[in-house]
């Protein structure tokens, strides 16, 4: 007898194993138990009961249809969702596509994830393989957008069921694996298992005795999951009649048979019927083979299942062909050949609807890829663009700092140009202007005086005997006193007036805006400052004195020459006359100190 083909086995395992988990996966892990008042939470409950106890969940769909009136508008779209759901958990595909496409056209985020996740099943179920993939990359892309976990999580489901159904081993493990890690809080493992489980499975032919079967369904059990629970143990049952061992089989069918019978959710029951006719043919038992079979072709009077029938049609024409009923045998043998043609077919159909978009799906990474690389181009080139600037920057704030010690050193430059210039215009040893600078300073005075014809006073002082301090206390000591009696005569002058020295003890004073009588009361300040000054310890007192010669422009004139040529005379005349004394030009009274 001829073992099942792979793609028989994909078949099989799209009807019994994808349909129920693909309905199923919408419920939530909430559960109430009492009585539902408001219709919120009746919707709740039904969605949560819907697969467990679906006789219960009959009577609050019908409850709430009753309701319908006062829904809210999101609450019709979640009722229509569950009427979606019931057509396709009855078979009812041709009135459960259009309510599952008015929700995802209507309803939330959530609801037409959903609704989606559901027609992606019935597509394939209905051999619309090029849609489903097609829906199947629309709900890849949204993927990634899904705040809701709970969406997100469906959605993977679907994903990996239908890579599971393309016999893409690898991608339908993966998505099962993110379903796993999304799993919502108070949900048990039992749907990633099973998930997980089916796209092992992918190919129909993984060992009975692979630990998958039983993490699934241990899980499940333990989760209260008796869908998903006989979704795997169903399977199981087919692969150990597969390898032969028809007792393990039956005994897991006979065993499992009243919850089956129970939940009567009608893919389950004909999948329950035509496995049991298989392991009784694989037993040997002709007659309760073709007692199954038969039951199973009469669970699908419409021929929902018709794509699971082919081990029904094989196992009749085995038993009619043994039995000696050739007319029956070539009858179901044809049935048997047909469908296992259009299996091929479908098979070939969705292996191209797969590679089909698949391809496109490579094309859209290669976009993707494209991007990625023209972005980190660009970044590259932001980066660059960064560098640059960071560079120019630095450029710039080197400049600045060039800039700014170059400013710096003309400043400082400036500043000692001034200093020198300051220091050319001052005496080194006392700090007023050296005789140079006096003359241009009082020519300047002078000038400006003349312009308004106020008068000024010249004075040319000299100390008395110098020299003799100088032989005395030594020529340090006479530059100490030097600068002392500059500091003298200074207390004494106003800001407007000019003093500098002409040359050794020699000094000269100009007095702007001073008549001769102003200027004599300054100057014998000065005089007698410096007559009874204590320069010194040593020096004795009285011994240090000046002579003054004054003269002033009235009369005069304002030409300095001849101002210091007459100021000088009159100093001569004050050195003549005994010193410590001031003496006016041109026979002016002189002046003697009291
Ligand atoms: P007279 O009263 O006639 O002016 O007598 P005098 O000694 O002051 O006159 P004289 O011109 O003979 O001498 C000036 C002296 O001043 C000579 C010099 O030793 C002294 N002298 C000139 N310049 C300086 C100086 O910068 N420092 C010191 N310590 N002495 C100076
Ligand atoms: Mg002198
Ligand atoms: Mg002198």
């Amino acid at each position: 007898m001829a073992r099942n083909p792979p793609a028989i086995a994909w078949r099989r395992r799209l009807g019994a194993f994808g349909l129920a988990v693909a309905l199923l996966l919408c419920g939530t892990a909430a559960l109430a138990d009492a009585p539902a008042t408001d219709s919120a939470t009746l919707l709740a409950q039904a969605t949560a009961i819907r697969a467990k106890d679906h006789p219960r969940f009959l009577q609050m769909l019908d409850q709430l249809h009753r309701r319908q009136p006062t829904l809210s508008s999101n609450q019709q779209w979640q009722l229509r969702l569950l009427d979606g759901w019931e057509a396709l958990f009855e078979g009812q595909y041709a009135k459960a596509e259009p309510l599952l496409r008015d929700v995802v056209a209507h309803g939330d985020l959530d609801q037409q994830s959903l609704a989606n996740g559901m027609l992606l099943n019935m597509l394939a179920i209905k051999h619309r393989y090029d849609e489903a993939f097609a829906l199947a990359e629309q709900l890849s892309a949204v993927l990634p957008r899904l705040r809701d976990r709970h969406a997100a999580y469906v959605v993977l489901s679907q994903l990996s069921q239908l890579m599971a159904s393309a016999e893409q081993v690898q991608p339908a493990v993966d998505y099962a694996r993110q379903m796993e890690r999304l799993t919502p809080p108070g949900e048990s493992l039992c749907r990633p298992y099973v998930y997980l489980f089916g796209a092992l499975n992918a190919k129909g032919d993984l060992p009975p005795t692979d630990p998958a079967y039983r993490k699934a369904i241990d899980t499940c059990v333990a989760a209260g999951e008796p869908i998903y629970t006989n979704t795997v143990q169903l399977d199981l049952a087919r692969r150990q009649a597969d390898v032969g061992d028809a007792a393990a089989a039956l005994a897991l069918l006979k065993r499992i048979a009243p919850g089956v019978m129970a939940q009567n959710y009608r893919a389950h029951v004909y999948v329950l019927q035509s496995t049991l006719g298989y392991a009784y043919w694989v037993s040997g038992d002709a007659a309760l083979a073709k007692r199954w079979a038969l039951a199973a072709l009469a669970t699908d009077a419409k021929g929902d299942f018709e794509g699971l029938s082919e081990n029904v049609y094989r196992v009749l024409y085995e038993v009619e062909n043994k039995a000696g009923d050739y007319r029956a045998a070539l009858d179901y043998y044809r049935h048997y050949k047909d469908v296992e043609f259009r299996s091929v077919n479908n098979t070939q159909a969705i292996a191209l609807a797969y590679h089909a978009v698949h391809q496109q799906l490579a094309i859209h990474k290669l976009q993707v890829a494209e991007l990625g690389r023209q972005n980190s181009l660009l970044e590259l080139q932001q980066a660059l663009d960064r560098k640059a600037m960071e560079a120019s920057r630095l450029y710039v704030a080197l400049l600045l700092v060039v800039l700014a010690s170059i400013g710096f050193w003309l400043i400082r430059l400036k500043r000692s140009q001034l200093r020198f210039k300051r220091l050319a215009r001052r005496d080194s040893l006392t700090g007023i202007l050296n005789h140079q600078h006096f003359v241009w300073e009082a020519e300047q005075a002078l000038r400006y005086a003349e312009k308004s014809s106020r008068p000024v006073c010249v004075v040319v002082i000299d100390l008395d005997h110098f020299k003799r301090i100088n032989d005395t206390y030594g020529h340090a000591v006479g530059d100490a006193v030097l600068i002392r009696i500059t500091a003298l005569c200074r207390a004494h002058l106003r800001s407007i007036d000019v003093f500098g020295r002409l040359g050794g003890e020699e000094f000269g004073l100009v007095l702007p805006e001073c008549s001769l009588d102003d200027a004599m009361e300054i100057v014998e300040r000065m005089r007698a400052a410096i007559a009874t000054t204590l320069f010194d310890e040593q020096i004795v007192e009285g011994a240090i004195s000046a002579s003054f010669g004054l003269a002033s422009t009235d009369g005069n004139g304002y030409v300095l020459p001849a101002l210091m040529a007459k100021a000088d005379a009159a100093l001569y005349q004050a050195k003549h006359r005994g010193r410590n004394r001031i003496e006016m030009h041109a026979g002016n009274a002189s002046f003697v100190p009291a």
